[in-house]
């Protein structure tokens, strides 16, 4: 028996959320549009109306035929996940935080679902699990890493690309807090005599102050244990960035 290893997954892994849909669209997935056969849409629109109305976001269970098909033509289309975040706020009422988390989500699932089902339809029954080898694995990926499953048999949580890491790397995703605007102490909340321009050190609470700019150019006050959270804020909640290694066997 020959063991055929194919290393077709190439997610970018030093990318963030939002190149994950945007960079990720490689060569190889250049002719996705050719291959999107109604039999795969059909399987990927499944896949994303289960997670859509388990995901909390209390959509209306109406919207979700229209709402799935927009994902699936946008992931394709290439657009930036922050597209859809923005189409999420404003045409389905959902908050920042939590628009960014769906859109980027969607979007993994949208294409490692193809991947799955590209791979299904050459024969392949079983991958290998590989993360990405960053901080930004959750401990579910990271115990994952190496096995081997089948397709047809997913583990607890999903195949790679679907896991929802950023649930278990910070629920509260959704809420929080990126910083502070006004000029209070992000550590103690005591008003500060003069807003600092660039790290500072508390008076009061002698605890540091950090200073960044976030997404929105307006430069925001943060204590040490905000800093993660900015950077989620800033580049979005960490989506699972694992890939399938798709056995072969013949
Ligand atoms: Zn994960
Ligand atoms: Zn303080
Ligand atoms: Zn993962």
């Amino acid at each position: 028996m020959r063991l055929l290893k194919w290393l077709f997954g190439t997610k970018d892994s030093a990318g963030t959320a939002e190149q994950a849909s945007a960079t990720s669209m490689t060569i190889e997935d250049i002719s996705i549009q050719a291959e999107l056969t109604p039999a795969r849409c059909a399987a990927i629109a499944k896949q994303l109306t289960e997670y859509l109305i388990n995901s909390g976001a209390q959509i209306p269970v109406e919207k979700i035929p229209a709402l799935q098909q927009k994902i699936q033509d946008c992931t394709f289309a290439g657009f930036r996940s922050d597209r859809m975040s923005e189409m999420l706020q404003t045409d389905y009422g959902l908050g920042q935080g939590l628009a960014a988390a769906l859109s980027a989500q969607s979007t993994s699932i949208v294409l490692s679902k193809y991947r799955e089902l590209r791979f299904r339809d050459l024969g392949c029954t079983r991958y290998e699990w590989s993360t990405s080898h960053d901080q930004r694995v959750c401990a579910r990926c990271q115990a994952l890493n190496g096995k081997v499953f089948f397709w047809n048999n997913p583990p607890e949580g999903g195949h790679p690309g679907e896991c929802e890491c950023w649930r278990l790397i910070c629920p509260d995703y959704a809420k929080v807090p990126a910083g502070r605007l006004d000029s209070r102490c992000p550590n103690c909340e005591v008003e500060l005599a003069k807003r600092p321009r660039g790290k500072a050190k508390c008076k009061s609470c002698q605890k540091e102050i950090w200073v960044r700019r976030n997404s929105d150019g307006q430069q925001v006050l943060l204590s040490e244990g905000m800093l993660k959270n900015f950077d989620r804020q800033k580049y979005g909640p960490e989506i699972c960035r694992c890939v399938a290694r798709p056995i072969l066997e013949y």
